[in-house]
């Protein structure tokens, strides 16, 4: 539907619900919503049912914003809020979104800023035209989200542009003729690591991940030279499952080779995506190696990016519409689902999935409208891959962690900055709390701290359990004492040396560079330490390596080789993984809402994926394949 003819159908659909005298100023396309701006935002603010049917009428997400000239400007806005709410409301932040006429008020007493039945937020309304949200501050204050909010409020005008364009494209009349539905396996098949597929349509192209192999030496990548990629112009948009490297990690490098749309990640994802890329240049320039694309990229990525909560289904091309679902990975991990044409097929990518609740997420989403076609990860698919539950996998931690600490060890513990690093946190807390285990301090290295306030930064995304604890005063975990974080060469220094019991958390998670490495040089010959793996390790990384009993291990230190002998505790705990063992693959696909007919087996080692195909076609009659990278595969 081109922008012509919406606009014309939105004032009929108006016209016909809502008295004469509403006036619509302007309706644009601002990437998948139809934003309709107007005098009377009271009258749609006051019948929702309106916007539902817009909604309907348009098939297409709508919002209502106020015009522009009836907002006061941000200062004179400001001073009105402060004025009218009552200082015990302890007011820690207010930002202006130009690009949804909202203003957030962030409080740690949000019911003062409310008022009594909604006076005092009433009367900013009135006052300030902008539409107030109250939300609670989150408790640790995330550098990462402040400055993306901040870079956001720079570039409003291009963005607004961007916006515009890719609104437009995505209205595009699309082409007569046959119509099919292809994917195409860029990275990620028969392997974990530089995940990337790619959804042809006889009329759209779109990229799902496009992650980076970080056991590669050269920044291994996925096929992006392969014909039905190029050129980057050409495609859609870009899809983000969720921000680990394997996934986001070279998705700045298509900004770099001529891409100019969309990315299309939840809110968390590209505050995360874009915090582990720049750690993933900054550790490549401290290895002596150019990393494949620098920090303007980066930017461009967080500027393109429009953002979309779980739930929400949006149009991304004129044949597709995309929507996210919880995977219970990752904070804001997501399972794609793809609506193509008009009824014609629908095809779901899982992501990194978990299929049980944790600590910190509720278990991945397997319900949809409809579903003909699967593509589903299998890190732990193959025949032995059986973990033990989360509490058994805490019990074995206490006792590895009770044994060490108690012999005046040290626990040296690799974790992802983003995920695992949560999971561990929480356990050694409640230990440490309840007096299961020694009180040690807890050192966090390596964007860990920046990861968990992001985390505190939307609860919405985390399990209701942990959302509450963290919201009452007192129980926040994250704000336990026994966590310190070392921000500074120095202080990683003194804690090498320091002869006290202590754990560690640091990056990188398979010891591929970063922290990680500086304490295990200082301490690897000691056998009075422990190092305890918790995650997936992917073939080829020194932790692969490590767990594979090598007792003699060659690193580099600043630049020369080093040769260690490994005498430290080597431990590792199944059960923590973010990622489905093989039963819950199994059950995930077992109790799916609708079964899909065919499922595509993916980011697993070869014979994991072979072996999950081969059981899910035996099990349940579907059909099945483990493609290897570059296969295209016809589904309609
Ligand atoms: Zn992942
Ligand atoms: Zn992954």
């Amino acid at each position: 539907m081109t922008l012509e003819t919406v606009i014309s159908e939105a004032k009929d659909i108006v016209n016909k619900v809502v008295p004469d005298s509403v006036e619509l100023t302007r309706i644009e396309f601002e990437g998948p919503v139809v934003v309709i701006y107007t005098r009377n935002i009271d009258v749609f603010a006051d019948n929702q049912d309106i916007v539902r049917q817009l909604a309907q009428g348009l098939r297409r997400r709508v919002a209502i914003r106020p015009d522009p000239s009836l907002l006061a400007s941000p200062e004179e806005a400001e001073d009105i809020i402060k004025g009218l709410i009552p200082e015990g409301a302890d007011i820690q932040n207010i930002y202006f979104e130009p690009e949804t006429g909202e203003v957030t008020i962030e409080a740690l007493s949000p019911g003062l800023v409310i008022g009594k039945q909604g006076t005092i937020l009433n009367e900013i309304k009135k006052r300030i035209g902008w539409v107030p949200k109250v939300v609670r501050a989150p408790p640790i204050p995330s550098k990462t989200v402040e400055e993306i909010r901040q870079y956001l409020r720079t570039v409003h005008d291009e963005r607004q542009d961007f916006l515009h364009r890719t609104g437009r494209r995505i209205s595009r009349e699309p082409s007569p003729g046959e119509q099919y539905v292809r994917v195409t396996s860029l990275g990620g098949f028969r392997q974990v690591g530089r995940s990337a597929v790619l959804l042809t349509t006889r009329e759209s192209k779109v990229l799902i991940d496009c992650g980076v192999d970080v056991s590669s030496e050269n920044n291994g990548g996925p096929y992006l030279n392969a014909p039905e990629v190029m050129p980057l112009e050409s495609l859609d948009a870009v899809v983000l499952t969720h921000a680990h490297l394997d996934h986001c990690g070279l998705i700045p490098i298509l900004y770099k080779y001529g891409y100019e749309g969309p990315i299309y990640s939840t809110p968390p994802s590209r505050d995360l995506s874009s915090l582990l890329q720049i750690d993933y240049i900054k550790v490549a320039f401290g290895e002596g190696k150019k990393p494949p694309y620098e920090s303007p990229q980066i930017r461009k990525a967080v500027k393109s990016t429009i953002p979309l909560k779980y739930g929400e289904t949006t149009d991304i091309a004129p044949d597709v519409r995309l929507t996210f679902q919880n995977a219970g990975h990752i904070l804001g991990s997501a399972t794609t689902h793809f609506h193509i044409g008009d009824g014609l097929y629908n095809v779901a990518v899982t992501g990194d999935i978990k299929f049980e609740r944790t600590w910190l997420f509720n278990p991945a989403v397997n319900k949809f409208p409809r579903v003909e076609t699967l593509i589903m990860e299998s890190t732990y698919g193959g025949y032995h891959d059986v973990q033990p539950s989360r509490q058994e996998a805490a019990k074995r931690f206490r006792a590895i962690a009770s044994r060490v600490l108690g012999r005046g060890g040290k626990l040296l513990i690799p974790v992802f900055a983003v995920g695992r690093s949560q999971e561990v946190m929480l356990v050694l807390e409640e230990a440490m709390r309840r007096g299961e285990i020694p009180r040690a301090p807890v050192y966090l290295d390596g964007m860990i701290w920046e990861a968990t306030a992001i985390h505190t930064a939307y609860p919405e995304y985390l399990n209701n359990q942990l959302r509450t604890q963290i919201f009452q005063t007192g129980e926040n975990p994250f704000l336990s004492t026994v966590f310190e974080r070392v921000d500074s060469s120095d202080k990683r220094a003194n804690i090498c040396d320091d002869p006290d019991p202590c754990v560690v958390l640091a990056t990188s998670g398979m010891m591929n560079g970063g922290p990680i490495m500086e304490y295990f040089k200082a301490w690897a010959d000691n056998p009075k330490h422990a190092l305890i793996f918790v995650g997936f390790n992917a073939e080829g990384t020194l932790a692969r390596k490590i767990q594979k009993e090598r007792r003699e291990i060659t690193v580099n230190d600043k630049g020369k080789p080093l040769t260690l002998k490994l005498k430290m505790d080597v431990e590792t705990i199944d059960g923590f993984s973010g990622h489905s063992d093989r039963l819950q693959l199994l059950n995930y696909v077992g109790s799916m809402e609708p079964r899909p007919e065919r499922v595509l087996v993916c980011h697993g080692e070869e014979h994991k994926c072979l072996d999950l195909a081969s059981t899910l076609y035996k099990k349940f009659g579907m059909e099945t394949r483990a493609p290897m990278n570059l296969e295209t595969v016809r589904l309609k």
